[in-house]
C-alpha cells in the first residue's frame, strides 16, 4: 500500500468551486502517478474550517471516484494557516513511488516542492557575480549556471581552430557541432568542451578577451542562450552573466546587477589569477577589463546592461559575505 498526498486551495467557499477544485486535484494526482481509479483503495480529505459549503468526499464521488472508501473531516483552526485549503491522502494498492501534488498556492505547504524559480545576476567582469552566484546557489540548494563559461568555451574552440574571431560566419562554422557540457561534481561546475575539461584554461586572460569578441556575434549568442533557457526552464537556478535579466530570462523571479570600480575589479582578477600561479600584469589586466566592459556594453545584441527591475549592488567596499547577505535580504523582501 502506498499513500499519495496532495492539497489545493479554493477561491471561495462555494459548492461549485469545491467540486471543481477536488476534481482537478484528483485528476492531477491520477495523471502524475499514472493511476487507474480501481487501484485506489481509499481517499481521505481534510479541509480548513472556513470551508463548509460542500463535502470534498461528496465532490470526489461525483467526480467518479465511487469504487473506494471516501472520507472528509474538518481541521481545527490554526493561527496563520493557509486559508480555504483542502488536503488529501490517497491510499493506493500498487507498487509505485508516490508523486505528491500541491496546486493553487498549496505548494507553500511543502518546502521541498516549492516552485521552480530563477535568479539572474548580471554585471561586468570582476563585479563579484560568480562568487555570489555560486554561494547563493549552494545555500538555496539549487543549480549555479555560469553563462560566461559557455562563451569562454566557444572562444577557446575558435582559438584552437585558428578562426578569425571577428568573422561571424567562420565562428558560427566552428561552433556548429560544438559539444559543450556543463557538468556538476560536488556542487562545482565543470566546463567540458568536446569531451575535455577546460574549466581552468577558459579563465586565462586571452580567452576572456576572445570570449568578449565571439559573444557579440548573434549566431553564437542564440546558440548559447537557447541552451541557457533550456536549463533554466527545467531547473531552479542562479545564472550569472551580462544579459540574463534583460534578454535570456526577462521574467526571472529575482534580478540583481552587481558592479564595482574598475580598479577593484581588476585587483580581484589579479589576485584570482596570481593565486593560481599565473603571471599577470596588473595595469594590463585593468586596461583589458575596461576594454572588455566597453565591448560588452556597446555590442548590438544583448549588451551588458542593468535590467530596469534589477536590484543594483555596488560591491566595491563590501565583502563577499556582505553582498550575499544583501542579496538574500532583498530576496526575502520580494517574496
Ligand atoms: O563572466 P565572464 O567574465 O566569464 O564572461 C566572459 C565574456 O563572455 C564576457 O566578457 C562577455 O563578453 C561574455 N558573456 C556574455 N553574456 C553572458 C556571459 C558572458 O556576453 N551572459
Amino acid at each position: 500500500m502506498v499513500v499519495i498526498r496532495g492539497a489545493t486551495t479554493v477561491a471561495a467557499d462555494e459548492k461549485e468551486e469545491i467540486r471543481r477544485a477536488v476534481a482537478e486535484l484528483l485528476e492531477q494526482i491520477g495523471n502524475t502517478n499514472s493511476l487507474n481509479k480501481d487501484e485506489i483503495v481509499g481517499i481521505v480529505f481534510s479541509s480548513t474550517p472556513d470551508i463548509h459549503s460542500y463535502y470534498p468526499a461528496k465532490a470526489a464521488r461525483e467526480a467518479g471516484f465511487e469504487g473506494c472508501s471516501l472520507f472528509s473531516a474538518v481541521e481545527p483552526e490554526i493561527d496563520g494557516g493557509l486559508p480555504l485549503c483542502i488536503r488529501v491522502m490517497i491510499f493506493v494498492e500498487k507498487n509505485l513511488t508516490p508523486h505528491h501534488v500541491y496546486l493553487r498556492g498549496a505548494r507553500v505547504l511543502r518546502k521541498d516542492l516549492t516552485a521552480h524559480y530563477n535568479i539572474a545576476i548580471d554585471g561586468p567582469a570582476g563585479s563579484g557575480k560568480s562568487t555570489v552566484a555560486k554561494l547563493l546557489a549552494r545555500d538555496l540548494g539549487i543549480l549555479y549556471l555560469d553563462t560566461g563559461a559557455m562563451y569562454r568555451a566557444c572562444a577557446l574552440k575558435a582559438i584552437g581552430a585558428g578562426a578569425d574571431l571577428e568573422d561571424e560566419a567562420a565562428i558560427a562554422d566552428v561552433i556548429r557541432d560544438i559539444k559543450l557540457d556543463i557538468e556538476y561534481a560536488d556542487g562545482v561546475q565543470k566546463t567540458v568542451l568536446d569531451g575535455r575539461d577546460v574549466s581552468e584554461e577558459i579563465r586565462l586572460p586571452h580567452v576572456s578577451m576572445a570570449a568578449s569578441v565571439v559573444s557579440k556575434h548573434p549566431a553564437v549568442r542564440m546558440k548559447m542562450v537557447e541552451k541557457q533557457r533550456e536549463i533554466a526552464g527545467k531547473l531552479s537556478c542562479v545564472l550569472d552573466g551580462r544579459d540574463i535579466g534583460t534578454f535570456v530570462l526577462p521574467d526571472a523571479d529575482f534580478k540583481y546587477f552587481l558592479t564595482a570600480s574598475p580598479e577593484i575589479r581588476a585587483k580581484r582578477r589579479y589576485d584570482e589569477l596570481t593565486a593560481k600561479g599565473h603571471e599577470v600584469n596588473f595595469e594590463e589586466l585593468k586596461a583589458e577589463i575596461i576594454r572588455r566592459d566597453e565591448q560588452d556594453a556597446t555590442r548590438d545584441v544583448a549588451p551588458l546592461k542593468q535590467a530596469e527591475d534589477a536590484v543594483l549592488i555596488d560591491t566595491s567596499d563590501l565583502s563577499v559575505e556582505e553582498v550575499l547577505r544583501l542579496v538574500k535580504m532583498r530576496m526575502q523582501e520580494m517574496i
